[in-house]
């Protein structure tokens, strides 16, 4: 069955074609990690789950990158502003080295928690690919895109008569519009490539500089994604994805430093999922309306329901949070595990219903029409003429893409989905529980991460869920 996705070069739905049959190569733009992701970043990774659940359930190997960014992203899109990290570390007082450590683990134990598949997900962190960075900046550099300023080297997007493709950016009307023309900036969409370190005597010392051809100073933020994608994934890939605020600067950015390398389309597919906002306003702390993950769980509410509630709404149409229509999805995904524990918990050898298998299929492969699925499985399991052992087999064949967790539906979960749920101490869990946390604390201090990953799973397979803290492994029933 062909598969069709809204790809935001052409503004149009087309059928899917991979590069290389063998594995699909996909980058999501990944998070600054200065703080917690809000539910609105998660939206974004959760997204990037359904592209690869969707892809792997018509048969396609992926091969998947999500980017760490932890040095480079400023406050302002215009090159200017703070670290992000930097004043995160000032924020919390403490080094930039452990801000980064804790709010990576943060998203990794988010990821975890909304069942996105991390199996196999390449990590890469910006600052581990510095050299990587300022070799694309000499290419850049050597093929006469770059100009010098005082405070760094640009990439002078006069000289790119595409520049703004995607997304079909009025450049024109830039000039007087959003990216002002600031400094010594010869174009206002001119973006920077390499910063210099503050001048001594001027701002504060930062704690993460290198020293490069152009002397001592930081990449660019747009520089880390095209350096690592192309390290990774080669120079031309199959999906590249991010927030639809991405479209204007970054990913035109992106284009722009890639294209001009390889003289090829960097990237056959551009997909964008639309905002979250929260009852009616835009996600900002500066507005006091942040909401994380960790939020969600203080208030009784399971994190598989923040999930269920993202899948009711297609990705490229905003949504609204409140917190009525969690605690709605959280009663509907109550109501599905219930069923599916109680009813056909012990009614194994079915089949995969065809008639409901081809619905779903058209459904996701239309543009991941996840929603109309969501109702689909409602009207399978009121549907009298399947039979309950079938319902089983098709109900676990869709959560393949949808993740929904019922591969490790059990009576605890449906308690946990009740609002029962408890936190456990690690003194206080069974012997076998607590070896299983102690074994994996030990692989994660010699970063054998896969060993790690295996001993979560098997936990969560026996009904335990569990978080890496400051303070160490914390586990509650799941
Ligand atoms: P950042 O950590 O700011 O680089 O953002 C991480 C990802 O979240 C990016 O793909 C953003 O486009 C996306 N994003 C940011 N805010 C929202 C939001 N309110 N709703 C959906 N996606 C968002
Ligand atoms: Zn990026």
């Amino acid at each position: 069955m062909v598969v069709k996705f809204h790809n935001t070069l052409t503004n149009e739905n087309e059928e899917f074609k991979p590069r290389k049959e063998s594995a699909v190569t996909m980058y999501n733009c990944g998070p600054t990690v200065y703080d917690y992701a809000t539910i609105g970043n998660l939206r974004a990774y959760v997204f990037a789950d359904s592209i690869k659940r969707v892809l792997k359930y018509s048969g396609y190997d992926v091969k998947q990158v999500i980017n760490i960014t932890d040095v480079g992203h400023l406050t302002s899109d215009a090159d200017e502003g703070e670290d992000k990290v930097e004043s995160g570390a000032k924020r919390e007082g403490i080094k930039v080295k452990d801000i980064v450590k804790r709010y990576t683990n943060a998203f990794f134990n988010d990821l975890k928690k909304l069942n996105v598949d991390t199996k196999n997900i390449i990590f890469p962190k910006a600052t581990e690919y510095i050299g990587e960075q300022i070799a694309f900046i000499q290419t850049l550099d050597e093929k006469g895109y770059t100009y010098k300023t005082s405070d760094g080297i640009y990439f002078d997007t006069s000289l790119l008569p595409d520049y703004g493709k995607l997304g079909n950016i009025d450049t024109k009307g830039l000039k007087e519009g959003a990216r002002i023309k600031k400094g010594e900036k010869k174009n206002p969409t001119d973006f920077a490539l390499w910063k210099f370190s503050p001048p001594a005597g001027g701002e504060e010392k930062r704690q993460q500089e290198w020293d490069s051809p152009w002397g001592v100073g930081f990449p660019g933020w747009h520089i880390e994604c095209s350096a690592m994608s192309m390290k990774h994934l080669g120079k031309q890939i199959d999906i590249h994805t991010g927030g639809v605020d991405h479209i204007p600067v970054h990913h035109n950015n992106e284009i722009a430093q890639t294209e001009s390398v390889t003289g090829k389309q960097f990237v056959n597919y551009w997909m964008h999922n639309e905002f979250i906002t929260i009852e009616g306003q835009k996600i900002a702390k500066s507005l006091g309306n942040t909401i994380y993950l960790k939020n969600i769980i203080d208030r009784g509410l399971s994190p598989l329901s923040l999930r269920y509630w993202f899948l009711t709404a297609h990705y490229r149409t905003k949504a609204n949070f409140t917190w009525d229509a969690l605690e709605a999805a959280q009663t509907a995904l109550f109501k599905l595990h219930k069923h599916f524990v109680e009813e056909y918990g012990a009614k194994k050898g079915g089949v995969v219903s065809i008639e409901y298998k081809e619905k779903f299929d058209a459904f996701v492969n239309n543009d991941l029409d996840i929603p109309q699925t969501i109702a689909l499985i409602w009207d399978l399991i009121k549907d009298e003429n399947v039979p309950k052992e079938d319902k089983r087999s098709t109900l676990l064949s869709f959560d393949e893409v949808l993740g929904l967790g019922l591969d490790h539906s059990n009576k605890k979960l449906v308690g946990l989905l009740s609002g029962k749920g408890e936190k456990l101490k690690v003194g206080k869990l069974p012997e076998e529980i607590k070896n299983l946390v102690d074994e994996r604390e030990k692989a994660r201090k010699k970063e054998d991460f896969e060993k790690a990953d295996a001993i979560r799973d098997e936990l969560k397979e026996k009904g335990y869920e569990i978080e890496d803290t400051d303070k160490g492994p914390e586990v509650s029933t799941s």
